[in-house]
């Protein structure tokens, strides 16, 4: 490598110091653009716009004309840091101290951008334009936030243009402690699930004149929560239903109540679709006597990523530079992986989410080094496995 070398650290900072809060960009995709453009990348800069959620800038860049078409995906946008003076430094001037890069946005997912972007011109200054194949960057600036002017708006962009992308790897930190420990093959799907019952409201000593909402409740919370969903599968641990909330907002001591809230989250495996999912609570509600009002609201569907080309192109590239195998799991919230699934393979392995949308975010110089060199034999490893 030639002391010209682009170097991630650099670029880490150049993206930290963008105070790139959702959904504000603040330069941070400028950073992405002047770097890609003199690699030959064609720069679609799209702000998008829709009344349900706030415009939001994003960059689709794409290098080659021909398939296999690689994604690289992510986001530039960072979670607010909070009250600043929580912090030992800045949260938006990126520092370094015994070996660590410090930094909003330093974990999820800056650094990580920045390595796609230097294991890209590494990957390019080797191989030249023939690589077989093209390169392309789908990053947004609202992930997040609601995400509704981000990746899914993009995918659809891209869809009514008729390009495809044939394999993605999104940046987000999959990593518990190392660089090796895991990536991730698929997402459990979550929703939430509003329940309320009505009853009669009366004096506690008359209960024969009332009807109490909260024993009814109990019954039907319970009847959801007795037996487990399932028992997992291959990829996927037993699917899960937390009673989030129970509210009755009563504050007399001799008073039944008219009317108790709940609140349920689940987040379900591969076995189950949220609307199998859905099915499956109205049919125990129902069982253990009906009479309540549901509703859901679902942020996400799961996904499995079966084990194939991608996730051992990207398997064997950790193992390679780190000399451990990771995980292949399927653990963890939603990402953006969520809308790409619905497009091609898609694979999650980034840094280390220990300090993740906390106080003093971090990434070590060592994990940038191993990943910038992990994410250039992931591209090595993808187009001579698509030759
Ligand atoms: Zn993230």
């Amino acid at each position: 490598m030639s002391s010209s070398a682009p170097d991630p650290v650099a670029l880490s900072k150049a993206l930290i110091e963008r105070p790139s809060v959702t959904p504000a960009d603040e330069g941070a995709l400028d950073v992405l653009i002047e770097f890609l453009e003199p690699l030959g990348f064609e720069i679609h800069d799209l702000t998008l716009e829709d009344p349900a959620g706030e415009p939001t800038r994003n960059v689709y860049a794409r290098l080659g004309t021909e398939g296999p078409n690689f994604c690289w995906a992510g986001h530039t946008d960072v979670v607010p840091p909070g009250d600043p003076a929580d912090w030992t430094t800045d949260p938006f001037t990126p520092d370094m101290r015994d070996g660590k890069l410090y930094g909003r946005g330093a974990a999820d997912m800056k650094c990580a951008v920045a390595c796609m972007m230097t294991a890209t011109s590494r990957f390019l200054a080797d191989k030249g334009p023939d690589f077989g194949g093209s390169i392309s960057f789908l990053i947004t600036g609202d992930e997040e936030g609601d995400a509704t002017n981000g990746t899914k708006k993009v995918l659809d962009w891209l869809q009514a243009r008729g390009e495809t992308i044939d394999a993605c790897v999104v940046g987000e930190p999959t990593n518990p402690e190392n660089v090796s420990d895991m990536i991730k093959i698929g997402r459990r799907g979550s929703m939430n699930v509003w329940l309320t019952v009505d009853g009669v409201q009366g004096h506690s000593a008359y209960p024969h004149l009332a009807d109490n909402p909260i024993h009814k409740m109990l019954r039907l919370l319970s009847s959801l929560t007795e037996v487990p969903l399932d028992e997992g599968s291959d990829h996927f641990q037993p699917s899960t239903l937390q009673v989030t909330t129970l509210d009755v907002g009563n504050a007399a001591t001799n008073v039944i109540p008219a009317k108790a809230e709940a609140r349920v989250n689940i987040r379900f495996n591969d076995l189950h679709s949220s609307a199998s999912v859905e099915k499956l609570l109205r049919d125990r509600l129902n069982q253990a006597g009906g009479g309540y009002d549901m509703r859901v609201r679902v942020s996400g569907e799961s996904f499995l990523t079966p084990p194939g080309q991608l996730s051992e192109v990207v398997a064997g590239a950790v193992e390679a530079v780190t000399g451990t195998a990771p995980e292949l799991s399927t653990t963890g919230g939603t990402s953006d992986a969520r809308f790409i699934k619905d497009h091609c393979p898609v694979v999650e392995l980034g840094l280390i989410n220990l300090t993740a949308h906390k106080v003093d975010e971090f990434s070590t110089l060592d994990d940038i080094a191993a990943l910038d060199k992990i994410y250039t034999r992931v591209l090595e490893g993808f187009f001579e496995s698509s030759s």
